[in-house]
């Protein structure tokens, strides 16, 4: 089943070459003046897969989110400095249902250009952040986990201009250890 899900997401996933100029070139209209590079949400020296990368058509639709396959309660890092703006850890429940669209758990970082990250699906109780905390680049931030609209444990990485993430996210840089790189899904990369 897990190898089905990984297949599927594969098929689905953008074929843009992510590296391209064209797509750097849209990347920079996208992004305006919110350029960063950020670092990978997890710890330095771990490497993980991304299963689903921009815009795929899973569940990525218009969207420039990245799926990092992940262990239940593993930590997840701040890509970004920035202040805690959401907080949600309640629930327990996940799965691939309409039922859990939107339910699942996560944390939200405004950072000073006034962009927004989002690190979702995190385990129930597992934000090790409250509304407010001022968090640093690389600071873990929770635990991740299977919530919400989940096929399996991952996080949703995903950066937006605005709080309402519905359609404003655009693609950002990371840095690897190529340099910093737009990510490709089914590439597995080790934070520096
Ligand atoms: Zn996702």
């Amino acid at each position: 089943m897990k190898v089905f899900v990984l297949l599927l997401f594969a098929a689905l996933s953008s074929c843009a070459v992510l590296q391209s100029n064209e797509f750097i070139s849209r990347a920079v209209i996208l992004a305006g003046n919110h350029n960063n590079v950020y670092f990978l949400p997890y710890e330095s020296g771990t490497a993980h897969y991304v299963v689903q990368g921009y815009e795929s058509l899973f569940s990525h639709h218009g969207d420039f989110a990245i799926d990092f396959k992940m262990k239940p309660g593993t930590k997840v890092m701040a890509a970004r400095s920035g202040v805690v703006v959401f907080v949600r850890q309640s629930t327990a429940r996940g799965g691939v249902g309409k039922r859990y669209a939107g339910t699942g758990n996560g944390v939200t970082v405004k950072h000073s250009d006034c962009s927004f990250a989002h690190y979702w699906h995190l385990q129930q109780n597992g934000a090790l952040v409250s509304v407010g905390d001022s968090v640093e680049q690389g600071q873990c931030i929770g635990l991740s986990g299977s919530t919400g609209f989940s096929a399996f444990p991952h996080l949703h990485f995903e950066v937006t201009r605005a709080l309402q993430k519905k359609r404003t996210s655009f693609p950002v840089p990371f840095l690897t250890e190529k340099g910093a790189k737009f990510l490709q899904p089914l590439r597995r990369y080790k934070a520096m």
